[in-house]
């Protein structure tokens, strides 16, 4: 099988970026897969999600591109199928470090491209902005997973991104990626869930997917515990909707 290189991205923060991508690396990996989570946040809340202590001074994807350490001091394993790349809050200072480096937005590309031969999925998860880190992560990837968190003002924004970023894959000359609108923090209990969900498949119908994760107390405690909400709460709603994420991903045909 070829790699599915899937970037989470969304300008906004606290839309579920971060617990999706840890939910659907595990998720994936429960199924057998060999994945790759690349935490390309200098948040690192991917990389303490799962349960690693940022404090021990691990080496993190930031010391592996300015040339501090090796893939595989780099690379954790987590379990049988999947592995961390960390992040770190040293990340921050890759703008500045590349820019007058003419390939600044393939630096992620280059170094996945040398990886993905040994994984099925890799997941990249980026920070809540439109910077150098993040288009680095759209360039890398084959597909964009958008999580929109069901409120108010979900929308704003989205389509001028969408534009931006079809503009950087034609200009860097890419094939453009295949996107993934996925509604989270969805309350059945709300009208506005039902109106954000109407609206993204009024404007990107068939792109929206059709798993909707609601909002769950048990996602949001799981990170505290370093794990996934899929192994801290196997049968909790959000597990389920997680769980469902993960097999319309692995089902759908690319
Ligand atoms: P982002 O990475 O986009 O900033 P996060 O994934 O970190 O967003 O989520 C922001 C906060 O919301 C976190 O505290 C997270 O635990 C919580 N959260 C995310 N998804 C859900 C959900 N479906 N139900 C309840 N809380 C959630
Ligand atoms: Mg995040």
């Amino acid at each position: 099988m070829k790699c599915r290189i899937i970037d989470v991205a969304n300008q906004k923060g606290g839309v579920g970026k971060t617990t999706s991508a840890i939910n659907l690396a595990v998720g994936i990996s429960l199924w057998e897969k060999k994945v790759l989570l690349v935490d390309f946040d200098p948040q690192g809340n991917t990389t303490t999600g799962l349960g690693i202590d940022k404090r021990e001074n691990i080496n993190n994807i930031y010391g592996l591109i300015t040339g501090k350490c090796s893939l595989d001091q780099t690379i954790l394993h987590l379990s049988e199928h999947l592995d961390i790349m960390p992040g770190g809050e040293d990340l921050s200072a890759l703008p500045m470090e590349v820019y007058d480096d003419k390939d600044r937005l393939f630096i992620l590309k280059k170094l996945l491209s040398e990886l993905r031969q040994h994984y099925d999925f890799i997941i990249i998860d980026t920070p809540p902005s439109l910077n150098l880190i993040t288009l680095n992560g759209i360039i890398a990837a084959d597909e964009l997973l958008i999580p929109v968190q069901a409120e108010f003002y979900a929308l704003e924004g989205i389509t001028q991104v969408l534009k931006t970023l079809k503009k950087v894959k034609r200009y860097t000359g890419e094939s453009i990626l295949k996107t993934h609108f996925l509604v989270t923090m969805y309350d059945v209990r709300t009208s506005i869930s039902k109106q954000v969900r109407q609206e993204l498949e009024k404007h990107f119908s068939s792109e929206v997917l059709k798993t909707v994760i609601p909002r769950n107390v048990r996602i949001s405690e799981a990170p505290g515990f370093g794990e996934s909400v899929l192994t801290y709460a196997p049968l909790s709603k959000g597990a389920y909707a997680y769980k469902e994420l993960v097999k319309e991903i692995m089902e759908m045909k690319i």
